[in-house]
């Protein structure tokens, strides 16, 4: 199948922008597979404070025409309790009419819209932000959470309809966003490495329309599923070596180019650095990750823990750590390739170039069109998790 050629950068962007550059007929978000789980695994330890789940989707790899670096598009059902809590703010029961023929309001808001991220019009017409919008603690650049909880839909739907009514506040609504996810496995059932996203904020518990869906042992709703294709970030087929920088679920590619390794992709040099909370609970794919050094697949690897009172904490702490040696790699012609949230993207992109001007005693700025050379090259590539 021939992938389609969008990309989403940074941030999820809205149904229509997704779509924009999709072929007609192929797998897209408006032509998605469908699919559904066929099995997940709890990867984080059970003392561990967030929930990793490994899950393996019914749809191939090759169905889908991803390989590691590329994410796969996610759209799921809104979960029936959101739905009930989106219909009380709205003052509806839910068997009123939909724009969709054929559907009821509950049926057009459980499967087409997007229920948690707000729209931008409703966010103008109550002011910016819902009561959710403080911060109250410390970002953790190791759990890959470096945002904390922005207003949500239900933060705000009830002032919104206060304001222009029902009737506008349900126009508002925009479609239902797909959710990405990298791919975490070289071939067979694609597999993804998830997050469950959970929060309490502002006295309400706060659950992931994707994440909660793809990490609940117990559902088995369907998933629509389409490749985002990011081929600049894919193993390349050359020798040169290999710096794999990631915190968090950002390790998931990289799980990905380890396996492509295993089976035979050109060896070389290759070095995980990867950053997470606990040793002991959260170290996912530990026992994987020491078979490939075992066996010579990963050269080298260096983990950091934030939670385990070390002096280095995280994983951009390590760069500056190993900086001369991150040097001789890139010397030799190492590419970097660094997965995680923004945060821990632009903290290790800052980290190298501090690292490089201290490994050859350069100015800043040396160091920094340095970087960006090697951007330029395709020798330092960042996929970001928004
Ligand atoms: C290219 C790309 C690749 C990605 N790959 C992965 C991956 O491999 N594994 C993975 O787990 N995730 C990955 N993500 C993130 C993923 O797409 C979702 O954003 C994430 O799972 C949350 O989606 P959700 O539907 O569960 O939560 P939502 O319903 O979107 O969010 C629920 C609420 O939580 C808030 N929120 C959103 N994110 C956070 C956060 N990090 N911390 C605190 N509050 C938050 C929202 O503002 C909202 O109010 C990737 C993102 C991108 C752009």
């Amino acid at each position: 199948m021939g992938a389609p050629a969008y990309r989403l950068s940074g941030t999820i962007e809205g149904m229509d922008s997704l779509d924009a550059h999709s072929e007609h007929g192929s797998v897209g978000p408006r032509n998605p597979l469908q699919a559904s789980v066929l099995s997940r695994r709890l990867l984080s330890g059970t003392g561990s404070r967030k929930q990793v789940w490994q899950v393996a989707l019914s749809a191939s790899s090759a169905d889908l025409g991803v390989v590691p670096g590329d994410s796969i598009g996610v759209l799921v059902p809104n979960r029936p309790g959101l739905v009930d809590a989106v219909l009380e703010a709205l003052g509806m029961h839910g068997d009123e009419g939909s724009p969709a023929p054929q559907a009821s309001l509950r049926e057009w808001l459980r499967s087409d819209r997007e229920l948690s991220i707000p729209p931008a019009r409703l966010l103008r017409v109550v002011g910016g932000a819902g009561p959710s919008h403080h911060r109250t603690a410390p970002a953790d650049p190791a759990q890959g959470i470096d945002h904390l909880p922005r207003p949500d839909l239900l933060d705000i739907l009830s002032d919104a309809v206060a304001a222009i009514g029902s009737a506008a506040a349900i126009k508002a609504l925009r479609p239902l966003r797909p959710r990405a996810y990298s791919v975490s496995s070289a071939a067979g059932p694609a597999q993804l490495t998830v997050a469950r996203l959970t929060a309490d904020w502002a006295g309400r518990k706060r659950v992931g329309v994707a994440s909660s869906v793809l990490c609940d042992a117990r559902s088995d709703d369907p998933l629509r599923l389409f490749a985002l294709p990011n081929p600049a970030f894919h193993l390349p087929a050359d020798g040169r070596p290999l710096i794999m920088v990631a915190a968090g679920t950002g390790v998931a590619p990289f799980r990905g180019f380890i396996q492509q390794l295993a089976a035979g992709a050109p060896t070389r040099r290759s070095w995980l650095m990867y950053g997470e909370r606990t040793r002991s609970h959260d170290f996912i794919f530990e026992d994987e990750f020491r078979a490939s050094l075992a066996a010579g697949i990963l050269s080298r690897m260096t983990t950091v823990f934030s939670r385990q009172g070390d002096p280095v904490r995280y994983v951009h702490e390590a760069i500056a750590q190993h900086g001369s040696d991150i040097d001789d790699w890139i010397r030799a012609g190492a590419r970097v390739f660094v997965c995680g949230s923004q945060g821990v993207v632009s903290n290790v992109r800052d980290a190298l170039v501090a690292a490089i001007g201290a490994s050859r005693g350069w100015s800043p700025l040396r160091a920094e069109a340095l970087v960006a050379q090697l951007e330029a090259d395709g020798a330092y590539l960042a996929d970001s998790f928004g």
